[in-house]
């Protein structure tokens, strides 16, 4: 039998999203000639095309624009700038030596690349993840897959809606539901605190009046073919439902918005290490996962509240995986960076050792106000870094640089 005919390539980004986008622009531009976008959609742009709201490309743009235009500006720059992005391409497999198998227009094909990008985004956490009682109507949907119906689709998901979990999707479709005539009964989050921006919460919510009731959750679905109602409940310390404090709230949809998942199907298939803490790669500070080769940026890496966090994670993991393909992998000793004390997971998790300008990503675990973010060396408890923070919630993912070259272990930190 005929062996089958291997493709050779640059760097090869999978996902064409933001983050993926940006990492094909920060390849070209850092001197890679070769470098290919596999997007499964029919468009580029990931996620953004459903978003019409505005509010994205503030730092990136320096203007607010809507998703879909956001999406336009970057694969216009990206078809410009002599990246190929192949459309209606998915990615099937990925091997550590960087071989990938890809259905595609043309066919079932073998791609070997130099570099890979990994950018596939990520996926929202179902019903039953969550193991929500009751019965299984119709009518239940994920606030993103709404988000798609309504936006792209033109269709009308139901009448009156209730939204399980405060984050950004879930906000935002809580307005665009009320600008579609639907009447949305009022969102419910398990937290003691909103899961999304605080300007979402502003202009999403208590602009138009829509009830946010924080520490509650739905303990039951209710109705045979569509949903009838739901069962509400305020719930302790602990999470679980406080007796007595159940109330049935008429609804004829119930929208869940708890929670996204990098998708990194792939990456297990490569072999890349995974952090339990975020759900993404374990990288370094050029973004280069366990595997030689394999960056990794955007929502695959961690969850982003903002899309242009993506965007420059992705010019980054772009520039090195460009990098590598000229000087390979540096070898030599790595510092680890943990998280400490009300920090939920920080971001590279590794360091090559003597590393200078380290660009930290972080979330804290609870709301905080007037605290001290610090760096500290495991060993000999120096301090790289501290700064007083006015505020800081975990729904905000923040920046930190460290200026002073690290040389041992550090641990991130955030207390009073
Ligand atoms: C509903 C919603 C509203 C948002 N609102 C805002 C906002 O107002 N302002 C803001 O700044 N940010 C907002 N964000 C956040 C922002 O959109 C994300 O941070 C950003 O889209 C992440 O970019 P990404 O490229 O990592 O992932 P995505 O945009 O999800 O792109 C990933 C791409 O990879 C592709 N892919 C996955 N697997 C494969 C495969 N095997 N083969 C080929 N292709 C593959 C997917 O099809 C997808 O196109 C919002 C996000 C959502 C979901």
């Amino acid at each position: 039998m005929k062996a089958p005919v291997v493709e050779e390539r640059g760097v090869v980004v999978i996902g064409g999203g933001p983050a993926g986008l940006a990492a094909a622009l920060g390849a070209r531009r850092a001197g890679a000639e070769d470098v290919l976008v596999l997007e499964r959609e029919h468009r580029l742009g990931g996620i953004l095309p459903q978003c019409i709201h505005d509010g994205f490309g503030l730092f990136l743009y320096k203007e607010t624009i809507s998703g879909p235009e956001y999406a336009e500006r970057l694969a216009e720059d990206a078809v410009r700038e002599g990246v190929l992005a192949e459309t209606g391409a998915m990615v099937l497999d990925l091997t550590p030596d960087r071989l990938l198998r890809v259905n595609s227009a043309g066919g079932y094909r073998l791609i070997k690349a130099g570099a890979v990008v990994l950018a596939m985004g990520c996926r929202e956490r179902t019903r039953e993840m969550i193991e929500i009682p009751g019965t299984r109507p119709a009518g239940i949907f994920t606030a993103g897959s709404a988000q798609n119906l309504v936006n792209l689709q033109n269709l009308r998901i139901g009448n009156e809606v209730v939204i399980l979990g405060s984050g950004d999707i879930g906000l935002i479709m809580a307005r665009r539901l009320t600008f579609e005539g639907m009447k949305v009964r009022g969102v419910f989050e398990l937290m003691p605190w909103p899961n999304g921006l605080e300007r979402n919460v502003r202009q999403c919510l208590r602009d138009f009046g829509i009830p946010l009731e924080l520490s509650s959750t739905v303990v039951e679905v209710r109705g045979r073919d569509r949903v009838a109602g739901v069962v509400t409940a305020r719930v302790d310390e602990f999470f679980r439902p406080v007796a007595g404090t159940e109330r049935e709230v008429a609804c004829d949809t119930l929208l869940l918005s708890v929670g996204l998942i990098p998708e990194n199907e792939l990456s297990k298939r490569a072999g890349v290490e995974l952090s339990p803490l975020t759900g993404g790669a374990v990288v370094d500070e050029t973004l280069m996962t366990s595997v030689p080769g394999i960056f990794s940026c955007g929502n695959v890496l961690h969850i982003h509240d903002v899309a242009d966090w993506a965007s420059f994670e992705g010019f980054e993991a772009g520039r090195h995986a460009a990098g590598f393909l000229v000087c390979g992998a540096a070898a030599g000793p790595r510092v680890r960076i943990t998280p400490g004390e009300n920090v939920r997971y920080v971001l590279p998790q590794a360091a090559a050792s003597g590393a200078a300008g380290l660009e930290l990503s972080f979330r804290v675990t609870a709301p905080a106000r007037g605290m001290w973010v610090t760096a500290r060396g495991a060993a000999t408890g120096a301090s790289y870094y501290r700064k007083k923070f006015a505020r800081l919630v975990p729904s905000e993912m923040q920046k930190i640089k460290i200026r002073k070259a690290v040389g041992e272990d550090i641990e991130v930190a955030c207390h009073g």
